[in-house]
């Protein structure tokens, strides 16, 4: 009856969850390769934070388990496994305070390589190392808690919203492992057990999967809901100022350029005064649908305030973004009620060639510049602080 019912409330979730996506959605569930850079650095936000609140627990359970240990063994079996412990835990405490500072994901794919390496070296001596004692009662069943580490490490991947290819990519050396574990006590090697403890670790690799890819198709959602302005489908405010951070330090660390655009609508608030609030806001969709169906592969827009927009081109010099800016607005912006062209006052600014030290200085440069646009005469483009030719 529970289980049944259990059965209906997670098929029910998955549904739901599934049809809340896109098919580009669901493709995400299977590798990291496409996922945008907003759903990367949560990611990495989150796998390395997770990562340091497991390595935290062991660093302090590992040790503190010699007691228990000292209890339950005799005195040669237990000496080699403190040294072991006090080891796995300085391995802990190290990624501790390395993952400190991890910000991408090719280091958070490195902590938690090392998170699940260490119990893994830990199960392969201690497993070795019990081999050569021998056990009985008590101390033989206390030894068997042992030989569950590589499924608690497997079940472990649960707590990380992982793709299907990364799941199987940290599963598979554990399962490796385990086997090699078996192959290593060969001679007196009992088959069925081994067959059926592998048989148990795939299915808890296979439930820990299904339940970090669930944990990412949530994340997804939520990411999409929350880093989109509802109106007009363009980014945030919230989420562009982080994809703007994003784009600055990434674009600092390659050298490579990155233009910004401030475009302020000109003349909005009398769209609204003659013809209402829903056609101001039909206007602003469109436009704002517009330039983005004309804009690069890889630039972004977000809604910045009201009528206010930021066009964020990475890998785009000056000149190049200028070009671009000066066609978009020459094939026109769209039409307000009247039927007279929508224009906008723009501001450019640029990585290299206006210095900035971060990208708030960036955005304030692109602002000052649109000002400047709408006091000179408005529906142009300011690129530069030369005094204009009017
Ligand atoms: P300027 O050329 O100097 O930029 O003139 P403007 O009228 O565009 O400037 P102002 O900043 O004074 O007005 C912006 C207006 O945009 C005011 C506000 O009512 C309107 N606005 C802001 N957000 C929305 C929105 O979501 N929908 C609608 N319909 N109007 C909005
Ligand atoms: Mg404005
Ligand atoms: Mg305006």
């Amino acid at each position: 009856m529970l289980t049944d019912a259990l059965k209906r409330l997670w098929l029910r979730a998955w549904s739901l969850v599934l049809m809340e996506m896109t098919s580009q959605e669901i493709g995400w569930l299977l590798r990291p390769r496409d996922h945008m850079s907003l759903l990367t650095s949560r990611r990495t936000t989150i796998i390395v934070t997770r990562v340091r609140l497991m390595a935290g627990l062991f660093a302090l359970f590992t040790p503190l388990w010699i007691v228990a240990d000292v209890f339950a063994f005799q005195p040669e079996v237990w000496h080699g496994l403190a040294a072991a412990r006090l080891g796995a835990t300085i391995a802990f405490v190290l990624i501790l305070v390395a993952a400190r500072r991890m910000d991408t994901i090719q280091n958070a794919y490195r902590a938690l390589a090392m998170l699940f390496a260490i119990p893994m070296l830990f199960f392969l001596f201690t497993y070795q190392h019990m081999a050569h004692f021998e056990m009985h009662g008590f101390e033989a069943a206390f030894s068997t808690g042992y030989a569950f580490l590589p499924f608690v490490v497997v079940a472990g991947l649960s707590i990380f919203p992982l793709t299907l290819a990364e799941c199987l990519a940290f599963a598979g050396p554990i399962l490796a492992f385990q086997s090699l574990a078996a192959v290593m006590r060969w001679p007196v090697l009992d088959w069925p057990t081994v067959a059926a403890s592998l048989w148990l670790l795939i299915l808890i690799t296979a439930v820990s999967a299904l339940a970090g890819l669930s944990q990412l198709a949530f994340m997804i959602v939520l990411v999409r809901e929350n880093i989109r302005d509802s109106m007009t489908g363009c980014f945030s405010r919230p989420s562009g100022e982080e994809l703007i951070d994003l784009q600055f330090t990434l674009a600092r660390r390659s050298g490579m350029a990155l233009s910004l655009a401030f475009l302020d609508l000109d003349h909005f608030k009398e769209i609204n005064d003659r013809y209402g609030h829903d056609a101001g806001d039909e206007v602003l969709i469109k436009t704002s649908t517009t330039i983005r169906n004309r804009m690069r592969m890889g630039d972004m827009l977000v809604r910045w305030g009201g009528e206010e927009f930021l066009l964020v081109m990475p890998n785009t010099d000056r000149l190049q973004a200028l070009t671009a800016l000066e066609r978009l607005t020459e094939q026109g912006l769209g039409l307000r009620p009247n039927g007279t062209p929508v224009t906008a006052s723009i501001g450019l600014a640029e990585i290299s060639t206006d210095d900035s030290l971060n990208w708030k200085e960036l955005v304030e440069i692109a602002d000052k510049r649109m000002y400047r646009a709408k006091t000179s005469g408005r529906n142009r483009i300011v690129a530069d602080d030369m005094p204009l030719n009017l």
